[in-house]
């Protein structure tokens, strides 16, 4: 059972926005081009792992995705964690193409790509042991005895994978095989140390404790308000602004007519100001004309809000 689901991370939806709005200099938005692009590949591979992870029994399993705890004045996190009545499992997924080669001496893992690009990663086995370290203690806190145990877990297919060991290279597998080492788990623990009832209990508490990441990409990466780009955009050719014509938005660029599309500018909004909403701010944001017609499609959105009138404010979603 899922008890946290998988979400676009914030940073990738950021910096997506970022792209789609801020003015910058063709260098910066190449450097997050290329961050996005990574990022992207890393989600679609935690994606990739639910195919397998749906195949596990529904009742005996507790499932958490990105999850991000803290300890002390920082934060770990982890891709998947998998919680049982006998044992939890922390999933690292690793999204590389190419070939992999781990050095067993530097205990670097070297990539190789396609087109002869190499590039050199953090042992993703040591990330995860210093994962599982880091849950112990939370678990330690919140008195869960679990044994934890942690896989690295490559998901494309077609990932060669090298080593100069003698052996396979310990917990570090293709997704294909990731059913096949739970079971071996499985055998592995077979004393129950909790309830059922008790498992499900720890799922939602951790589900309670993510802490979700913050991450302000104006400051981070030097623009400033007056960088972003105003106006509601055209989701079929990127022009900005649409116009607002017979209770619609039109694109005066490829005609498209798109009756929700402020919706993406409000979330825009929010990703890129980090500011609650306002009416003002709303028809600023979107040159809208009417207040009424602000108020209305504020009030469609459905949007945690607080305050009356026009001091209401309104927040993200999400
Ligand atoms: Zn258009």
């Amino acid at each position: 059972m899922i008890r946290k689901e998988r979400e676009i991370p914030i940073r990738i939806r950021k910096i997506q926005s970022s792209l789609d709005r801020v003015i910058m200099p063709s260098e910066k938005r190449a450097i997050l081009e290329g961050e996005l692009k990574s990022r992207l590949a890393g989600y679609y591979g935690e994606k990739a792992i639910d195919y397998y992870l749906r195949k596990l029994p529904e009742n005996e399993n507790y499932i958490l995705h990105s999850l991000r705890l803290q300890m002390k004045s920082d934060y770990f996190q982890i891709d998947t964690l998998l919680l049982t009545d006998k044992y939890a499992l922390i999933i690292e997924v690793k999204n590389l193409a190419g070939e992999l080669f781990f050095d067993v001496n530097s205990k670097q893992l070297i990539q190789t790509t396609a087109d002869g690009e190499v590039k050199g990663y953090q042992n993703p086995v040591q990330q995860a042991m210093y994962q599982k370290r880091d849950l112990e203690k939370v678990f330690q806190s919140k008195a869960i005895h679990l044994p934890i145990e942690y896989l690295v877990i490559l998901s494309k297919p077609s990932t060669i994978l090298k080593t100069n060991s003698k052996y396979a290279i310990p917990k570090m597998i293709h997704a294909q095989y990731l059913i096949e080492e739970i079971e071996h788990l499985n055998k592995k623990y077979h004393i129950v140390i909790h309830e059922q009832k008790a498992v499900k209990k720890m799922a939602k508490m951790l589900a309670k404790l993510h802490c979700p990441e913050t991450y302000d990409v104006l400051k981070a990466n030097q623009f400033t308000q007056e960088d972003i780009q105003k106006g509601v955009r055209c989701t079929d050719c990127g022009h900005t602004p649409m116009q607002r014509k017979h209770g619609t938005w039109i694109c005066p660029n490829c005609c498209k007519i798109d009756i929700h599309a402020h919706v993406k500018a409000v979330e825009d909004y929010f990703l890129l100001f980090e500011s609650p909403l306002t009416n003002q701010k709303f028809r600023d944001f979107t040159f809208l004309d009417s207040e009424q017609t602000a108020n209305r499609l504020l009030k469609k959105m459905d949007l945690p809000h607080s305050g009356n009138g026009r001091c209401r404010m309104y927040y993200r979603l999400n």
